[in-house]
């Protein structure tokens, strides 16, 4: 684990010596810290059979400490910029590639199956805020084989996906993220562990995919779409809110709401995902009569 570059006087060496300018629009918030950079790692366990997808690794402070522990490390950089920094910074470690394109737009599929040979691999990344929750959903989205999401983000994000019903965090995005993972707080982050320093305080969240489905929702889409409607309008209560959906009318929706046990005054913010799920494959019953 030698040459280590997270401290704050070898990054503005790497970057005098190439001459990089921060792109402030690219989230470019450099860690300079080695304890986060392990709990990072920690959080991820990488071990000698494991791939990872780093997005974003800017001087590459943690593609390296990553690499050292993993099979395989694929690095998605926007910045061609950090290209030739990275083929310096990196040039001793013979597992990791560096690939120079949008993550928003690169072919995860493609890239695990070329990389990978198509077996499973971690995200693990300090991930620019201004996409943060784009990237994550793309991820668990899209059919790829991920396993672990550890990945640093904007405090309030990270408490939004962890947070449970009733809660204020609580919202479309919780839902979203757990009903695919388990969530766990790997560390909080200050601000002034980055350079340049953000705005904003960050924390490393664990999001562990579950390979079964926990949540037995019979139309998915479906779930989603009430999920999104309940949070939409966040002070009407879920009998307004479910009809304002337009699908079925107020009648119906209350005859739903209590065939699954769902008080009709509740608002969106005190359903668990268990109770959405209830719901939703009532509606969708209810749907496939009418
Ligand atoms: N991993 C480094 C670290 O921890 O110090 C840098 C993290 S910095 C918060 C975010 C990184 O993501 C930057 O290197 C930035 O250029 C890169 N980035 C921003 N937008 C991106 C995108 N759409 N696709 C891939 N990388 C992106």
């Amino acid at each position: 684990m030698g040459n280590r570059l997270s401290s704050h006087s070898k990054t503005m060496e790497v970057v005098r010596k190439f001459g990089f300018k921060f792109t402030k629009s690219l989230g470019q918030n450099f860690l300079i810290d080695d304890n986060i950079i392990d709990k990072i790692v920690a959080g991820a366990n990488p071990g000698s059979e494991d791939n990872i997808i780093e997005v974003g690794p800017g001087i590459g402070t943690l593609t390296r400490e990553l690499a050292s522990r993993a099979k395989k490390v694929v690095a998605i950089e926007i910045d061609k910029n950090l290209i030739p920094i990275l083929d310096e910074t990196l040039s001793d470690l013979e597992n990791v590639s560096v690939v120079n394109e949008d993550i928003m737009k690169a072919d995860i599929k493609q890239i695990a199956d070329k990389y990978f040979d198509g077996e499973p691999f971690k995200l693990v990344a300090n991930l620019p805020y201004y996409i943060t929750t784009p990237i994550i959903m793309r991820f668990l989205e899209e059919d790829v084989d991920v396993t672990d999401i550890v990945v640093m983000v904007q405090k309030e994000v990270a408490e939004r996906m962890n947070a449970n019903p009733g809660k204020k965090d609580y919202g479309a995005l919780s839902v979203a993220v757990q009903y695919h993972c388990d969530t766990e707080i790997v560390a909080k982050v200050p601000r002034h562990l980055f350079v340049p320093q953000p705005n904003v305080d960050s924390i490393v969240i664990a999001l562990r995919v579950r390979p079964e489905k926990k949540y037995k929702t019979d139309n998915e889409e479906l779930f989603f779409k009430i999920v999104k409607a309940a949070f939409g309008q966040r002070r009407k209560t879920l009998l307004n809110s479910l009809t304002s959906m337009g699908i079925l009318d107020k009648v119906e929706i209350g005859k739903i709401l209590k065939e699954s046990q769902v008080e009709e005054k509740r608002r969106g913010e005190t359903l668990s995902l268990d109770e959405y799920a209830i719901l939703a494959n009532c509606m969708n019953k209810k749907l496939g009569e009418v």
